[in-house]
């Protein structure tokens, strides 16, 4: 089979290892000579139930996830995180949140159906552009946890430095961060990504709770499937889980590891992230629009300053096969995401094509 594919640059659903994808491909007629796909099996057969125990013992070894943590496999993405959080979570029904962007925005919004859930800092003057200074945000003694958004995927800034909260456990959504670098899992009380950013099929999110957190004095009528609790003595398993996104999540945890694991993430995210700001910080035609010091690796915005030429900008880059990198609806622009799937070379063909369009520009201008 002969198949043209491009350099996709959204930031999800997003690009998903070419390894992964052809291996799903070989096995979609026959998993592992069943004579099914893994979408026809029944959930309670061994051959699912070892899809999902590697998949938990993998993300497990990738992330030195410590043994008084459960990992839940949740349907519903990340939403449904913004409502599950505060009804298993708000014993006392306070929380504290920063505000870095759309998301944590509307996680906070969704809190507020269940309790009080307070603004404590917020980058909204700024436009999201900076993350506050952790170190100057007064938490309340009496919050059940205090939330953030790690990576801003829309406004293309990382926390680089976590708050210090004592007791209060600290809650982070990691969706577009997830697995892109090492991270001390022991620092919070729980962490939630949804997969289609930098891990597999959107509809599920992967939660990572400290024990002592699952509860079963939630909030009242909690639904028996919004109960952390309920996934984590099933097993994921209470009802149907989402058995296609589990095990191509579990094929991508193994591409991880056969690829050096966190750290090398780590290392090639950085160089990939280096070669494009390099680029932006000299160029005289694009700028970059996140804070130098709150630079996300993963997402990388960046405008003209003229919105007719960032349309045009992104229609000629995606005739060249980079493809997906208008910013989100909500601030307009340019945004790349870089997330593990996407290779060097990738990150190389769209400075190139950059370089080539300034100049083109420049050209024009000068006319
Ligand atoms: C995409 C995204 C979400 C929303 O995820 P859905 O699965 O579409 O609900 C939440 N948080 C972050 C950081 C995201 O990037």
């Amino acid at each position: 089979m002969n198949v043209k594919r491009v350099y996709n640059f959204s930031a999800g659903p997003a690009v998903l290892p070419e390894e992964v994808l052809k291996e799903a491909a070989e096995e979609m007629l026959s998993y592992e000579r069943s004579g099914m796909s893994v979408m026809e099996i029944s959930h309670r057969t061994p051959l699912f139930q070892e899809i999902i125990d590697e998949a938990e013992q993998d993300l497990r070894d990738l992330m030195h996830i410590p043994d008084n943590y459960k990992v839940l496999f949740v349907q519903g993405g990340g939403h449904m995180q913004f409502a599950m959080v505060p009804m298993n979570l708000m014993k006392n029904g306070k929380a504290d949140y920063i505000i870095t962007g759309l998301w944590s925005k509307k996680a906070c919004q969704e809190a507020s159906l269940y309790g009080d859930a307070a603004a404590v800092a917020s980058g909204e003057a700024d436009h999201f552009t900076t993350i506050p200074d952790v170190n100057q945000i007064s938490f309340h003694k009496d919050a059940d946890y205090v939330y953030l958004c790690l990576n801003n995927t829309i406004y293309g800034t990382l926390f680089h430095e976590l708050p210090e909260t004592g007791d209060i456990p600290l809650v982070a959504d990691i969706s577009s961060c997830f697995l892109s670098e090492p991270l001390d899992v022991s620092r919070f009380g729980l962490l939630w990504g949804g997969v289609q950013k930098n891990v597999g099929p959107a509809g599920m999110a992967i939660v990572i709770i400290r024990e002592d957190l699952i509860r079963d004095d939630v909030f009242p009528a909690t639904p028996t499937m919004l109960k952390y609790a309920t996934y984590a003595r099933s097993g994921s398993l209470y009802n149907t889980p989402p058995v296609y996104s589990i095990y191509i999540c579990g094929k991508v945890f193994k591409w991880l590891k056969h690829n050096g694991g966190l750290s090398e993430m780590k290392r090639i995210n950085e160089a990939k992230a280096k070669l494009l700001y390099d680029y932006l910080d000299q160029s005289t035609l694009f700028r970059p629009t996140a804070a130098v010091k709150d630079r996300s690796l993963m997402n990388v915005t960046f405008v003209t300053g003229d919105a007719n030429l960032d349309t045009q900008f992104v229609r000629e880059a995606e005739e060249k096969g980079l493809v997906n990198l208008k910013g989100h609806r909500s601030v307009g622009g340019m945004r790349a995401s870089l997330y593990n799937a996407m290779p060097y070379e990738g990150v190389k063909a769209l400075v190139s094509f950059m370089k080539e369009f300034e100049e083109n520009h420049l050209e024009a201008e000068s006319i």
